[in-house]
């Protein structure tokens, strides 16, 4: 008997982009059903989170046509594309009887056809499948330099990542409990998928443009996003204040000499004031960013509230 999976994907403002992919999406699912690689329940799980646009009456009609083919989660209020992931993932796992999930962006920005590679995987025993983008030329400049800074300094802060790989993934449904499991309201999922372990492998494509619609991440989103990336799953930064320290300490030390040899003492008190200042505020602000997300994280909140779910919900087969 094939396994059941469910296309999870979270959408924000997607008016434009939905009609398009809505199709597409059908037309693929439609295509792995018949050649049995998944089974007659697969369907795709559309997250609104917290749309200020039609992006939910969109989604409600495409389940009142085809409530086979796709559902609709409506979550209570807008929480980023990291907290509408989750909330589908659970949705598909524990209402909709996912064997096997594969998240993606509602733009179909990665690569829509690889979605077969990765079914053959799970069919194949692989738990996880990482979808890599090896070209981006359909990528502004700025979305290139700030991705690519980004995946570096994720390893430079001794963080277990995929190089190029952002959301598009495959999981199967022993790992999405595993995933469903870490409570932490900082949730970084493409981080902590590593951490969880299996058999993995990843699949290549060539990072394509929005299908319709601008992207909903400005530089101040994705700064923000790339702070919790790095302040969720590394320690390193607030440990490079000690060399931080150190060396400005070796700094002033140098100036002290060398304005005891010179006797020209004024300019280098004023620079080596400003380094120490720079230094000192900039160690206070990490480890108040730290010190402040222990505390969200202690009040143990929930990530989300589920508003409304479109579709068929009588998912006969109870999964473990
Ligand atoms: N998204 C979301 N909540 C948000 C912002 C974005 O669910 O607050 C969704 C969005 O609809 C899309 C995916 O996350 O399906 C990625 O967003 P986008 O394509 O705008 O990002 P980019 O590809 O430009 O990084
Ligand atoms: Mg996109």
């Amino acid at each position: 008997m094939s396994s059941t999976l469910n296309i999870v994907i979270p959408c924000y403002n997607e008016h434009d982009a939905l009609p398009l992919t809505i199709p597409v999406l059908k037309n693929i699912l439609d295509g792995l059903k018949v050649s049995g690689k998944v089974s007659e329940n697969s369907r795709v799980v559309l997250v609104d989170d917290g749309s200020k646009d039609d992006t939910w009456s969109i989604i409600k009609a495409a389940s009142d046509t085809d409530g086979k083919t796709f559902s609709g989660v409506k979550l209570s209020r807008n929480g980023g594309t990291q907290k509408g992931l989750l909330a589908g993932t659970d949705a598909a796992v524990n209402i909709f009887g996912a064997d096997f999930i594969i998240s993606t962006d509602a733009d179909l920005q990665d690569d829509i056809q690889t979605v077969e590679k990765m079914t053959d995987l799970f069919n194949s025993g692989t738990d996880v499948v990482y979808g890599v983008r090896n070209d981006r030329t359909a990528d502004t400049g700025l979305k290139k330099l700030t991705a690519q800074g980004f995946y570096k300094l994720s390893r430079a802060m001794g963080i277990e990542s995929v190089y190029n790989h952002s959301d598009y993934r495959m999981l199967s449904r022993r790992v999405c409990l595993h995933l469903l499991s870490y409570r932490e309201s900082d949730v970084f999922i493409r981080n902590i998928v590593p951490k969880i372990g299996y058999r993995s492998d990843t699949v290549e494509y060539a990072r394509l443009a929005r299908n319709a619609g601008t992207t909903k991440y400005n530089f101040i989103k994705l700064f923000a996003l790339a702070i919790s990336g790095i302040v969720s799953s590394s320690l390193r930064p607030v440990r490079l204040i000690f060399g931080a320290s150190a060396l400005s300490a070796l700094i002033g030390i140098a100036y002290f000499i060398a304005a005891c040899a010179t006797g020209y003492v004024k300019h280098s008190l004023i620079s080596a004031l400003w380094i120490v200042c720079a230094v000192i505020t900039a160690s206070i602000a990490i480890v108040g960013e730290y010190a402040g997300r222990a505390y969200i994280e202690s009040k143990h909140r929930p990530n989300y509230f589920i508003e409304e779910i479109a579709g068929e919900t009588n998912i006969s087969e109870v999964k473990n």
